[in-house]
């Protein structure tokens, strides 16, 4: 069974979707105006280890998330570059998608982009102002009125008494329209700033502001409530506490059941900013050489709750851990040749176990690893005894414990030329007839070409090193 911090209750709870065999989730998606950093990334490999483990448990899987491509950041930095909107987070938008497919993250099912989904956004906004949790200010912004709202700020442990009118001093000459500080906008009201970004409604022209963006995609998508909402911690609030508020009056209905929330990442034990000029993003790290799976492996060690420190120096002990994977997949490929390990099925139902188990709590990859390579251990002590067909077993529990990982190496190309097995073949003619001489040398001639021979009881094995 698998069971799940639920932010909202603070505790571990057993999930259960709402719809049997089916789970429908979302996940806050980038800002697409600048290339991601690996701090973003954590985030999205996250949600992908969840995508991933829940299809590996057989659920049918809805995983929606947005693309933010209007706000004050990416019109600010479309004007820089003197491109238009659409074309300045097309290109980010792009660039974060093949950042994803590096680190073997899944394509979500649906990824919308807010620009697209206004309307979406005009009916929530709309459904707010009509029931009076909503107000108009003169500029034309749109404010959800959160004392209106008495679970407000729940999940997030708000002391709705401890918020006074600006406290911190700086509000800017707009939001003293607002009629409590810390009301949020829903809707803000067009200004030269936006340029020819803006949409009409009954309500005035303008653009959406970010919290309403996931309530009204996610509805539109999977409905309200659904299954399970993704984020960083940080977002919890206010981004996830005002998204509640809103979607929750509107429609009357809880919004979702279960929050999930990964921790923080710092780099070197330092907060990430661009001024410490630790903000590195996938290219800079591949381009110091690192693998795409030592990178998503420094994710998924540990588990999601618990704060990571990014070290690079920790890369280079990644990769020798995706070398064992490499290694054990291509020896288990090439050299079984035993002649039956009658305690296989035992060991394979019990690795398959405990890697259940442990991400069945709460997606503690650390154990579901951990029994990863207990069991790699214990085969490799076992592996004269493997015929070819518990290797293709092991091969295969492997396999599938990756389509949830997703860290193996793509194998090495495992097949020899003609030629390579016809010098194989003249080795073990010239052995059988004992020319030594001979059998060195077409020994040597495969070396060469990357081919090691072995020689067994019952006959040449080989391996592309
Ligand atoms: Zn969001």
């Amino acid at each position: 069974m698998l069971t799940i911090y639920n932010t909202a209750n603070h505790r571990k709870e057993v999930f259960k979707p709402i719809h049997e065999g089916e789970v429908r989730f979302y996940g806050c998606g980038p800002t697409i105006y600048n290339y991601a950093h690996i701090g973003n990334m954590r985030a999205f490999v996250f949600y992908d280890l969840l995508n991933r483990y829940l299809r590996y448990k057989g659920y049918k899987v809805t995983f929606c998330m947005n693309l933010t491509d209007i706000d004050d950041k990416t019109i600010r930095d479309s004007k820089k570059a003197g491109k238009k909107l659409r074309e300045f987070t097309d290109f980010y938008g792009a660039e974060f998608m093949k950042d994803c497919q590096t680190l073997h993250i899944q394509k979500p099912d649906i990824v919308p982009r807010a620009t697209e989904e206004v309307p979406a956004m005009i009916e929530l906004i709309q459904n707010l102002l009509d029931k009076g949790y909503a107000y108009k200010t003169e500029k034309g912004d749109v404010y959800f009125k959160i004392n209106k709202d008495p679970n407000y700020g729940q999940m997030a442990g708000i002391d709705m008494s401890s918020l006074r009118f600006n406290a911190d001093g700086r509000l800017t000459a707009d939001e003293y329209e607002k009629e409590n500080a810390q009301d949020f906008a829903v809707w803000k009201g067009w200004d030269e700033q936006d340029g020819d970004n803006f949409w009409e409604t009954p309500w005035g022209k303008g653009r959406p502001g970010w919290h309403i963006e996931c309530s009204a995609m996610s509805k539109k998508y999977l409905g309200q409530p659904f299954d399970i909402h993704m984020g960083g911690v940080d977002l919890i609030f206010p981004h996830h506490t005002n998204e509640i508020a809103q979607s929750e009056c509107a429609y009357g209905t809880k919004y979702v059941n279960y929050w999930m929330h990964n921790e923080h990442i710092t780099v070197n034990g330092q907060k990430m900013s661009k001024s410490l000029g630790n903000c590195f993003t996938l290219n800079e790290l591949l381009a110091k050489g690192y693998s795409a799976e030592a990178i998503r492996y420094e994710f998924i060690k540990a588990h999601y709750r618990q704060k990571m420190d990014f070290q690079e120096s920790a890369l280079s002990g990644n990769q020798s851990v995706i070398d064992k994977f490499g290694n054990f997949l291509t020896r288990l490929q090439n050299e079984a040749n035993g002649a039956g390990w009658s305690d296989l099925q035992a060991v394979l139902n019990q690795v398959q176990e405990a890697f259940e188990k442990g991400m069945d709590d709460d997606l503690n990859t650390s154990i579901a690893l951990a029994a990863v390579f207990d069991f790699m251990t214990n085969v490799n002590k076992n592996f004269e005894k493997l015929s070819r067909e518990d290797a293709d077993k092991v091969i295969k529990v492997m396999k599938k414990f990756d389509t949830v990982l997703a860290v193996f190496p793509e194998s090495k190309q495992q097949s020899l030329t003609p030629e390579q097995e016809a010098l194989i073949q003249r080795r073990q003619e010239a052995r059988l007839a004992k020319d030594w001489a001979t059998a060195d040398n077409l020994k040597k001639q495969l070396l060469d070409q990357g081919v090691e021979v072995k020689d067994t009881p019952t006959g040449p094995v080989w391996k592309i090193i």
